[in-house]
């Protein structure tokens, strides 16, 4: 083979290798991870009227019967046994995970609902509540979330109105982090008993977590009587988050009762 030869069938093969490679299918991009789900908001287009089809995984968002939260009115009466509290004061960790405000508890407190116990986990807010009360709308609510050790979630609900100031909340007002931030141990203890109301009677009704992905099955308990914060304290809440609280959802077949005695 000459000089000439040897070159033009090293030309040939470059071009043919690289015709090759221009041809090869092209690797598809990398399954989206599903551990990561898909980012949603309080308004926007990732806002609650689309979360449902942010990810397969918050269909209930939509397709959802038993949705939370609802407008709180016409409640069928019924006397319901007290829901027993044993909260024990706990050192708390905060986080801003975003979208609220969450207090990590430590465990060892629970409630117990109809004989079944329900181990707090945390307890965040919403600005303004989620829950009306005959279409009134409040400053804030309060979520105190427990599970079950099968698994199953009981959250309470607590309505936070504007009145007297509230020495209960003030530690909590005063760790609320501005920014985004990871769980940070806030080194302050605070006892979730004394961030209820007095009378402990409650609206009950099954439905869903309030943020993707809606899951529902959620036995909820929102408190008949409202706590008092001073305007300053709720304006502290606002301050970080305003506008958290997804739209009230339709009650459809299902039935709201409400404790008829304390
Ligand atoms: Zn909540």
């Amino acid at each position: 083979m000459n000089r000439k030869l040897l070159i033009s069938f090293f030309c040939f093969l470059v071009v043919a290798l690289l015709a090759l490679s221009a041809c090869a299918p092209v690797s598809p991009p990398p399954a989206p991870s599903t551990a990561t789900p898909a980012h949603w908001t309080y308004e926007g287009a990732e806002g609650p009227a689309s979360w449902a089809k942010l990810d397969t995984s918050y269909a209930a968002c939509g397709a959802g019967k038993s949705q939370s939260p609802i407008d709180i009115a016409n409640p069928t009466m019924q006397d319901l046994s007290n829901i027993v509290f044993h909260y024990q004061p706990s050192e708390v960790k905060i986080l801003n995970n975003g979208h609220t405000v969450q207090v990590n508890y430590d465990p060892g407190s629970y409630i117990e609902i109809d004989g079944q116990r329900y181990d707090l986990v945390q307890f965040h807010y919403h600005a303004p509540s989620e829950h009306t009360l005959n279409g009134k709308s409040f400053p804030a609510e309060l979520h105190l979330v427990h599970k079950s050790a099968s698994g199953n979630l009981a959250v309470i609900g607590i309505l936070l109105e504007e009145g007297a100031q509230n020495a209960a909340y003030q530690p909590l007002l005063a760790n609320l982090p501005a920014e985004k931030s990871p769980e940070k141990d806030a080194g302050l203890k605070i006892n979730a008993l004394d961030l209820l109301p007095a009378v402990q009677t409650t609206f009950r009704y099954s439905g869903s977590l309030t943020t993707p992905p809606c899951t529902e099955g959620v036995n909820w308990n929102v408190m008949l009587t409202p706590v008092q914060l001073s305007a300053a304290q709720i304006a502290a809440f606002a301050k970080i988050f305003e506008g958290n609280n997804r739209p009230i959802q339709p009650l459809n077949a299902r039935t709201l009762i409400e404790d008829s005695t304390p």
